[in-house]
């Protein structure tokens, strides 16, 4: 692929964007602090030299009420420029562009001052807000205003409004929660004259040669939403007012229906970008679950948009323009939707990172420093699951000269399993980028080799990293080693399955195997963009406000109950942005999700269980065991095995240096975050 539209340069009349790749607004947290700053500017500055044309920053409140959190990143005094100039100009070094996003959070803030069009609380935050005065609306549009000024005296090449997912503008805009009934309420012309306003006051301050990005919620997948005309009317206005271009934005924080998750097909909402981008004549970007360059390239080939967003792929690889340029697409980190160090950890209130690049946002702590001469190490890494070719491409890409082995005879441990839940697909992208860094930094690869202590010696290594992952748990149940018990592990492989099921063990894997389960054999899967819209009630053609419609049907394959031990709600350890997801595609095919359960016992009448004193025999045709993890770690040294603090420090001083990581190290809590950062951590200490 020639990657041609993707690659073209952008010229916007008063200034060009060298490619049509944006990197969308992600939170970070480094945004809230100062003296985060420099961080912040070597992560943007990485993303600037791989090539992205323009950047968005986080979102950053241009008043106190429009604050997320308590003391969130704001822009409103000239002492925030000495900050803010770090990243631009380490964004302007590279050759990049920078724009400031301005976020006011609205009634989604969750600190006291919120504010909203109307004094209605949202469902996600305990804060009920005020509704501005005619007073604090004037004042809220000169502090947009003032906000912008400032941006472009830090030396922002642009700012990007925030007019989507439920936040400020997105309050006014939509009868949901605007039920003003002065000029601000009422009308489509009146809910939209706030955004208005704010445009005009932007481009009078800050002048026409200034970008002005505004993110248009295209469909808000809330009863409440607004229609695709009164979308097209409100476009219209600002394009009049004076929007450079206009960003996509699909459907509200408070949506129940999944936007972003790697369940969502890739690019399911560009048809709206496209439709958009017919009424209106400055360039549309188009967004949400675009990971790979050649989608990026065939949706601006069939016109679907001018620009592509994308936000987490650039967290994930900061050099996905260079290598897409380089024909060294395959080599592209891919991110794989799965939030889990990204916006699992913004709403947790730490910072943002990458599950497969442990590197984001750590890009001054994690560094990988080349190695030559006496320093070259001979590694032997044992396993290639994710901690793994963790620890081996980022061993070999510093110099060092590694093995890799594996029993299997394939790479990527047990994303091989991940990978054939429906939905999870994406987790191949994870094999598929580290088979490329195997070849580019010529790891020698083992496979089908099973390592044991005499294999070791006879490689005469200076490091062995142990990497050998987990063994699945088997719960002593009186009647487990019966024929209808089975592992997760021979269902993921296809071992045929009855039409009534148990599920033992409700972590992500219970959840997961649930979910396949679903499913019939011989499925077509991934499931189509339309079967999944009709799955979830969206409609694109957004008929009825908000583009919602009545959810298809389920036809689940399969009777399902999914168990635990502990009381309470099934699936609280799950990620927040998508643990509801994985609950609400159960909860909708019927899968009876109860907590507090014991087993007592197994049969061939199915599972006997007791749940609030009262015994119960479940009648399933199969059992399937998801029931946690134990660690696999035989090949560390006697001494050390007894314990992995005990291993680290007992083995220190012997030669070879036994380093253990991931599964195998501790099974509980194991996720491929710990997985891929330990093993890049200890390679990068080699
Ligand atoms: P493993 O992946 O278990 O790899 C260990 C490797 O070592 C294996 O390939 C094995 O063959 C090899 N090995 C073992 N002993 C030897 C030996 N003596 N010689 C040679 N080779 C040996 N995690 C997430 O973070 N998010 C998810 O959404 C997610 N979904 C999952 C879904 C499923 C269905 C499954 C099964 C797991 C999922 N996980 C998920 C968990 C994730 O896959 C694990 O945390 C991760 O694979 C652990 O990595 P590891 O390298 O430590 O171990
Ligand atoms: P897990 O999350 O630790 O869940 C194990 C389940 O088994 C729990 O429900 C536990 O609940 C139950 N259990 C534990 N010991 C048991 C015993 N002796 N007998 C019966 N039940 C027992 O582990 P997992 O589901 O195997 O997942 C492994 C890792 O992969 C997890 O840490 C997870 O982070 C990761 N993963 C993540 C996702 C994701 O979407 N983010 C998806 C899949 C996997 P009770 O003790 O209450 O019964
Ligand atoms: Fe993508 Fe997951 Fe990384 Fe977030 S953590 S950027 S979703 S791969």
């Amino acid at each position: 692929m020639s990657y041609q539209h993707l690659l073209a340069e952008l010229d916007l009349g008063f200034t060009r964007l060298r490619n049509r790749v944006v990197m969308g607004s992600m939170h970070t947290g480094m945004e809230d602090r100062f003296w985060h700053y420099p961080q912040l500017a070597a992560y943007f500055r990485e993303r600037a030299k791989g090539g992205v044309g323009l950047i968005v920053t986080g979102g950053i409140s241009p008043n106190r009420q429009g604050w997320l959190l308590p003391f969130g990143g704001t822009l409103n005094s000239v002492f925030d420029l000495r900050n803010h100039r770090l990243l631009t100009e380490a964004v302007h070094a590279e050759g990049g562009k920078i724009a400031l996003q301005i976020l006011h959070a609205g009634r989604y803030g969750y600190q006291p001052f919120v504010v909203s069009a109307s004094a209605i609380k949202s469902p996600i935050s305990r804060f009920k807000p005020r509704a501005l005065s005619l007073a604090g609306i004037a004042s809220t549009v000169r502090d947009y205003a003032r906000c912008a000024r400032l941006a472009q005296r830090a030396g922002y090449d642009g700012i990007e409004i925030m007019g989507s997912e439920g936040y400020l503008l997105n309050q006014f805009l939509c009868p949901r929660t605007n039920r003003r009934d002065d000029r601000y309420g009422g009308s489509i012309e009146n809910r939209m004259r706030i955004a208005r306003e704010i445009v005009e006051q932007v481009r009078a301050v800050c002048g026409e040669r200034f970008i002005v990005v505004y993110r248009l919620s295209l469909i808000d997948l809330v009863e409440g939403g607004n229609t695709w005309d009164e979308t097209v009317q409100v476009a219209k206005a600002l394009e009049a007012a004076g929007v450079t271009m206009f960003n996509t934005g699909i459907g509200w924080h408070e949506a129940r229906v999944p936007t972003i998750v790697t369940s969502v097909p890739r690019a399911a909402f560009a048809s709206l970008s496209a439709r958009l981008k017919a009424a209106v004549k400055v360039p549309v970007i188009v967004s949400n679950r675009i990971n790979t360059p050649e989608v990026a390239e065939e949706l601006l080939a069939q016109g679907a948009g001018d620009l592509v967003s994308m936000a987490r792929p650039l967290l994930a690889d900061p050099e996905f323009v260079v290598k897409t340029a380089e024909g060294r697409a395959h080599e592209i980190n891919t991110c794989i939707a799965c939030n889990q160090a990204c916006l699992d950890h913004t709403f947790r209130n730490e910072r943002a990172t990458c599950l497969v690049n442990p590197r984001a946002g750590r890009e001054t702590e994690l560094v990988y420093r080349t190695v030559s001469g006496p320093a070259v190490r001979s590694v032997a890494v044992v396993g290639a699951g994710p901690a793994g070719l963790s620890a081996a491409t980022v061993a070999a890409s510093r110099g060092h000269r590694v093995t890799l082995f594996d029993a299997s005879p394939t790479i990527g441990g047990q994303f091989n399993l991940a990978m054939r839940v429906p939905g999870k697909e994406e987790f191949g992208e994870t094999i598929r980028y580290f088979q490329s860094q195997l070849q580019r930094h010529r790891v020698d690869v083992r496979l089908d080799t099973r390592v044991d202590p005499a294999l070791l010696a006879a490689g005469a290594y200076d490091d062995v990293i142990v990497a050998t992952g987990i063994v699945p748990r088997r719960p002593a149940i009186p009647g487990i080693d019966g024929p209808n018990v089975l592992s997760y592990v021979d269902v993921l492989r296809g071992a045929p399955v009855g039409a009534r099921v148990a599920v033992i063990g409700a972590g992500g894997i219970g959840f997961d195997v649930s979910e396949f389960l679903l499913h019939r054999p011989g499925e077509p899967l991934p499931m189509s963009r339309d079967a999944w819209l009709d799955e979830w009630g969206v409609d694109l053609a957004v008929r009825e406000r908000g583009g919602l419609k009545t959810p298809a049907p389920p036809q689940p394959a399969r009777q399902i109950w999914l168990l635990q031990r502990k009381a309470g709600k099934l699936g609280m350890g799950l990620g927040k942005t998508s643990g509801w997801v994985h609950r609400a595609t159960l909860a909708r095919n019927g899968v009876k999700m109860l907590g507090g359960v014991s087993y007592l016992e197994i049969g061939a009448r199915g599972l006997k269980i007791a749940r609030e004193g009262v015994e119960a025999w479940l009648d399933v045709d199969t059992i399937v065991v998801c029931a946690g993890q134990e660690s696999l770690r035989d090949l560390l040294p006697r001494a050390a095995a007894a314990g992995v603090v005990a291993a680290e420090r007992s083995v220190e001083t012997q030669s070879p240096r036994y380093h253990v990581i991931g599964g195998a190290k501790v099974a509980t809590e194991l996720d491929a975050k710990r997985a891929i950062r330990e093993g890049a951590e200890v390679a990068a200490a080699l």
